[in-house]
């Protein structure tokens, strides 16, 4: 049988998010039925509510980082029982069987990975629906363990913002002496200076907004550098091993070059389109820089993650809200007003019955 939630949907690119009922599929064998605990608000959840990639299907279900307790399992299901606290990050399914996820990369699945909201199921060809809602029935593959201690609403977040800003730090083997900059104090950049900070990396904040100094200092960051003031800019030249670009939207990112060290990489991760202006390849040749791009993680390297937050203690930073202040939260989102994720507590969703 079918089960009936309760969540709240975007309708059209313009309108606000209202509720929405809907079914989650009859669970398969290898399913997962997770109450939705908690569901962190990313700023890709904006971008695909308001169609800023031209891909949005309506209704639209946003939500990847999600928090939940277990309510059953399929037969087939080992992993997991009833009571368990898990997560589900932003893919639900892949091919399982191409290059890429067998070498644990499913977010580059040849097949293209099933995202959790905005995608068909790759079995019924339905629409999936993400965390902003009361249940989720989920593959086991593509679910999470939360370790034990972990604050379950600050570990929403580190679903997406933790394992997008992990994986780059890992990919290019970030550790005790290495100098690693973030570009925008966001949510992701934000998991960025504590991920990279507790992999022992010497940690510079990039940002266009001063006031946010003494947060960065006690988020892990060892200098912060203000994007707008050309004589910090200059000062900061041939430093960093790998700059970590977290900013949303289009921005020049020729002046972060001259910052990387020799064979320094600046890895995109949060504007997806053409650059503007155009890229100046000079600085790049002249010290073999690249400029790169990532996508989230993979499944185990998502487990990986979470386990060293476990034991590192690591949540993110949080403002919790209601599911029904979603709008207002969004409106803020843009002006770069969150400190630094807001996360929704979906008993708000049970004011709505
Ligand atoms: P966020 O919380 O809104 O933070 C973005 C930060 O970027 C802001 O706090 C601000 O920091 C800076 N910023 C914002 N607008 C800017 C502009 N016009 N120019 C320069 N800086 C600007 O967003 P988020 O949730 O961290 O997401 C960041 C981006 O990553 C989004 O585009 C999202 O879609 C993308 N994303 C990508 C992946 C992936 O797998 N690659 C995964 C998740 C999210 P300052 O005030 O410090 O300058
Ligand atoms: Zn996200």
């Amino acid at each position: 049988m079918s089960i009936n939630v309760l969540g709240y949907a975007a309708q059209t690119p313009t309108d606000d998010l209202t509720p929405y009922h809907f079914a989650r599929r009859e669970p398969r064998p290898d399913d997962v039925v997770i109450e939705v605990l908690y569901c962190g608000a990313c700023h890709s959840d904006l971008h695909s509510v308001r169609n800023d990639w031209g891909n949005a299907m309506y209704p639209l279900v946003p939500g990847h980082e999600i928090i939940g307790r277990v309510l059953a399992v399929g037969t087939a299901v080992t992993g997991f029982k009833v009571g368990d606290s898990v997560g589900v990050g932003c893919m639900v399914d892949s091919c399982q069987h191409c290059d890429a996820c067998e070498h644990g990369l499913e977010q580059y699945c040849e097949e293209g990975s099933t995202y959790t909201y905005n995608a068909f199921d790759r079995h019924d060809k339905s629409l999936t629906f993400g965390g902003y809602s009361e249940k989720i029935v989920v593959s086991d593959k593509f679910v999470l363990k939360i370790p034990a201690g972990l604050d379950l609403a600050g570990a929403a977040p580190l679903l997406c913002a933790g394992i997008t800003t992990w994986s780059p730090l890992r990919h290019w083997k970030v550790g005790q002496h290495s100098k690693v900059a973030v570009v925008g104090l966001g949510g992701l950049g934000h998991m960025a200076l504590k991920l990279g900070k507790a992999l022992g990396s010497h940690m510079t904040l990039f940002t266009r907004s001063p006031d946010k100094e003494q947060d960065a200092r006690d988020l892990g960051a060892d200098q912060i550098v203000l994007s707008t003031d050309a004589a910090q800019m200059a000062a900061v030249k041939g430093q960093f091993d790998l700059i970590i670009d977290t900013v949303p939207y289009v921005h020049d990112i020729n002046p972060y070059i001259p910052s990387l060290s020799i064979d320094g990489t600046l890895v995109l991760v949060g504007y997806l389109g053409g650059l503007d202006p155009i890229l100046n390849t000079v600085p790049l040749i002249m010290a073999r820089k690249s400029v790169a791009g990532s996508l989230i993680g993979g499944i185990a390297e998502t487990q990986e993650m979470l386990d060293f937050c476990g034991e590192h203690k690591i949540t993110s930073d949080i403002e919790i809200i209601k599911m029904q202040d979603i709008n207002t939260a969004y409106e803020r989102m843009l002006k770069s007003d969150v400190k630094y994720r807001f996360v929704i507590d979906m008993a708000s969703l049970k004011n709505e019955k």
